[in-house]
């Protein structure tokens, strides 16, 4: 990998300005941003290539460094932190590694709401611990950002559910210690939203292979490596009712309050202000690489980085950035402050993923026909990028969210 000439120190990394700033977060953040420069990137620039998946060893990195458990209670074997500190470790990572930024959400609670307290009290201390990281099956070939059209089925069986159906896109569902099957217990009754009778299950299985009753085929993807996502097939997987989930997904579209479990809502809501604080890491390592190459790369007998065109384009960029990684920063606060913020998780997640699509396009440009080359990453981060609009909500779907609230539902 050929990259920038002092390569790949960022020139001015973003410090954390009042009134965000404490002794704690500043130490956080800049121990992923030297986690992420020394050991994550070098394992990106190698495994983006072969759409390799990320090493169980880098997982179990992170695992010691508590992050699988930043917002999991400190009662529980966490680090008791909130969505700020959360989202200031994955921005650093996804900087390095988008992927690598995603994995963390891995743990957090997730697939610890089973109905027994007692075993959802261990799985919380496995999940703080990273030894209880899932895979997230909710859309199926024909639901996608209406989640209420999934039509996979789970059937009673004395104390047993039994899952059949179709699911796509679930990522790294094969490395998983579990797969969190989004599935219909019932058909919705007259009245009911659609998303009535829609309940998600715990699929528990060995990391590096599909349990019985389950075949999982590679999405071959364009990018977002380090995780392999998969189409899976569940013909007859048996559930215990003790791993039935609680809390009960509402309709995506109609930014999940169908079900008006509030919890859920929450969960949505930080998914969204964390695939924003992801969208800024990417664009951020784009306008760094930029930074160096523009002094770098020398046409007309100067560096490129004396083009008033060039810099004014890297100066809207990193302004860009800012603003993005402001907006997250506001958001995650007021989500630590209780607040539901859907509006502004919703318009977080629009704008700084929007941006990163910008960004990180006009870095290619500014590479010139160097960018256009696997020599460079800038061409990793702008197709990373890409999905960030598409994922975790569409763009449509944040700003049906963001108009429902101004104008009521159409
Ligand atoms: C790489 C990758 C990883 C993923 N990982 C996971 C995962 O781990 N687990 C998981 O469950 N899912 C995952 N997804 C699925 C992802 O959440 C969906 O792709 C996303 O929600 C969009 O659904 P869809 O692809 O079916 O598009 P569709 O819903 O078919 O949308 C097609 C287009 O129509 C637009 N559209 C749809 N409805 C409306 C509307 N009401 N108003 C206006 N426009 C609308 C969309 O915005 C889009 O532009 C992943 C997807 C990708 C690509």
């Amino acid at each position: 990998m050929r990259n920038s000439a002092s390569d790949p120190i960022a020139p001015e990394p973003p410090s954390l300005p009042s009134p965000w700033a404490s002794p704690e977060r500043i130490a956080l953040m800049e121990d992923a941003r030297a986690f992420a420069r020394d050991v994550v990137l070098p394992i990106a620039d190698r495994l983006d290539r072969e759409k390799g998946e990320m090493p169980r060893e880098l997982i179990e990195q992170m695992a010691e460094k508590g992050w699988f458990g930043l917002t999991i209670p400190a009662e529980h074997g966490g680090m008791g932190l909130g969505v700020f500190e959360y989202c200031l470790v994955s921005e650093e990572l996804a900087r390095a590694w988008l992927s690598v930024g995603s994995i963390l959400a891995r743990g957090q609670g997730l697939g610890t709401q089973t109905l027994d307290e007692e075993r959802r009290k261990t799985l919380l201390a496995k999940s703080a611990k990273g030894e209880w990281i899932g895979s997230i099956s909710l859309s199926e070939p024909d639901a996608g950002s209406d989640l209420a059209g999934v039509s996979t089925r789970a059937v009673r069986d004395g104390d047993h559910w039994v899952l059949t159906g179709k699911k796509r896109w679930a990522g790294f569902a094969k490395g998983a210690d579990f797969i969190e099957v989004l599935a219909r217990t019932r058909d919705p009754e007259e009245g009911e939203p659609r998303s009535a009778g829609l309940e998600p299950f715990l699929v528990v299985k060995e990391p590096g292979r599909f349990p019985a009753g389950v075949a999982g085929t590679v999405i071959d993807k364009i990018g977002y490596h380090g995780f392999l996502t998969f189409e899976l097939e569940l013909d007859g997987v048996r559930v215990p009712e003790s791993d039935r989930l609680t809390g009960l997904y509402g309709d995506e579209g109609a930014g999940a309050d169908a079900g008006g479990f509030a919890a859920v809502q929450r969960g949505l809501n930080i998914a969204r202000v964390h695939t924003a604080a992801r969208a800024v890491g990417v664009a951020r390592a784009a306008v760094e690489d930029c930074q160096l190459y523009l002094q770098e790369r020398e046409q007309f007998g100067r560096p490129i980085g004396e083009f008033q065109a060039l810099r004014f384009a890297l100066a809207d960029m990193a302004a860009e950035v800012n603003q993005a990684r402001a907006f997250w920063r506001q958001a995650a606060h007021l989500l630590d402050q209780g607040e539901a913020a859907e509006s502004e998780s919703a318009m977080v997640k629009l704008l700084a993923t929007e941006m990163a699509v910008k960004v990180t396009n006009q870095a290619m440009q500014l590479h010139g026909g160097n960018g256009y080359t696997t020599e460079r990453r800038v061409e990793r981060y702008w197709r990373d990028a890409r999905l960030t609009t598409i994922f975790e909500g569409t763009s449509e779907i944040q700003r049906r969210i963001i108009s429902d609230r101004m104008l009521g539902k159409a």
